[in-house]
């Protein structure tokens, strides 16, 4: 074991072995892990939790959704009538930026209590948080409800690591069944109960070239993607503002079209962004979308992560925000974020439990230069983990 590794210390109480994982030495250790997505290689980091999972007790499973981009599976307990609770997180990180960085991002240096990194906040404390918390209580969770860790690879650029799981556990069961999901992203520890979905949308529009001094020959394609603009701007989706997240938007973010500007262009593409609310089905959407616009105009996602949202009043929501209010210092609000989560993926093979958002990062650092987390908001996340895990799994 390899003083980077995370480990610090093995213990014995009552003749069970014990074992203890120091969540911000994990943390540096998933950091100095590269896993920028593209290309991802997330196997070292699922690897690496799955090998202290395992040497604790876990039952461990790995699935690559292609060549080293593997999401790991993680149980315990699990036999008393109630399902597990299950804990997410990515180890994926979005590739660096051009800007250059104060310090190297890979060096998981701490200082002045933050540890800086790429993917410190976005999301590889969380997935240190909730593997420590997981260690610890090992031993003592077996014959109880029980805890599933899903861990993916591929979640900053579409949640494909989760999908993949969710596609193999419909024929392989392989996720097992969850009563309660906590998403551990970057929420500076405060719970919350949603965000919006997100379904990006490609409509192309087709026509014939011919020279352009003769236009009448050929027929336009940007012509058709301009009406196509122009309706979208005037759609509707026709339902009402959810009391937290608003109302649903679209916005038209690219338009492509046209080699030259002497030819009657044969192609364009539009490029649409639409943030849904919950009660919104995309497929339906997508079908009232098609109708819209009209059969000139072909329209394929590229990317489609669902809305998330538990009512707040749930009773184990409740009982999450009262293992915060002490942490916090104040009792937690119904609260959204702006960005999407693998919950999308997760909520849906799960037949969607109350799930919350809750993370040792801090949001406004996901994605940025010089990303760091503090060190003393990922011993609160590794303490309330812990609180939410005990209480799930008490006889
Ligand atoms: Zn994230």
């Amino acid at each position: 074991m390899s003083p980077s590794s995370g480990e610090q210390a093995v213990g014995s109480r009552k003749g069970t072995m014990s074992r203890t994982i120091d969540a911000v030495s994990l943390t540096q250790a998933l950091v100095r892990m590269n896993t920028c997505n593209p290309p991802g290689n997330e196997d070292q980091c699922a690897f690496h939790l799955g090998k202290f999972l395992e040497e604790a007790g876990f039952r461990i499973s790995c699935h690559e959704y292609r060549p080293r981009r593997t999401s790991l599976v993680a149980s315990i307990g699990g036999a008393s009538g109630k399902s597990p609770i299950c804990f997410t997180g990515h180890i994926d990180t979005v590739p660096l930026g051009t800007a250059p960085w104060s310090n190297n991002p890979f060096a998981a240096e701490i200082d002045s209590g933050r540890l800086y990194g790429l993917g410190s906040s976005d999301m590889k404390s969380g997935v240190a948080s909730f593997v420590a918390a997981a260690i610890v209580l090992a031993p003592r969770l077996l014959g109880t409800a029980g805890l599933v860790l899903v861990i993916t690879a591929g979640e900053e650029t579409g949640c494909e690591g989760a999908f993949h799981l969710a596609e193999l556990n419909k024929m392989e069961g392989i996720l097992g069944s969850a009563g309660a999901i906590v998403i551990a992203e970057p929420t500076s520890n405060y719970p919350i109960v949603g965000h919006k979905g997100a379904l990006w949308l490609q409509a192309r529009s087709r026509g014939v070239t011919a020279h352009g001094s003769m236009p009448e020959h050929g027929v336009n394609a940007i012509y058709k993607a301009a009406q196509a603009v122009n309706a979208l701007e005037q759609f509707d989706f026709g339902v009402p503002a959810h009391p937290l997240m608003g109302r649903a938007t679209l916005n038209v973010g690219t338009i492509r079209g046209g080699m030259n500007v002497n030819s009657v262009p044969d192609d364009a593409v539009i490029g649409i962004d639409i943030r849904t609310i919950p009660g919104q089905s995309h497929s339906e959407l997508l079908f009232c979308l098609r109708r819209h616009l009209g059969v000139d105009v072909e329209v394929t996602p590229f990317l489609d992560v669902e809305s998330l949202h538990t009512d707040p009043s749930d009773a184990w929501v409740q009982s999450v925000y009262e293992v915060m209010t002490p942490i916090l210092g104040e009792m937690p609000q119904p609260r959204i974020v702006s960005y999407f989560t693998d919950a999308a993926a997760l909520t849906k093979a799960y037949s969607n439990p109350p799930s919350v958002i809750l993370g040792p990062g801090e949001p406004q650092m996901a994605h940025q230069r010089d990303e760091y987390c503090f060190v003393s908001r990922i011993e609160q996340a590794v303490d309330a983990y812990l609180q939410i895990i005990r209480n799930w799994c008490k006889p």
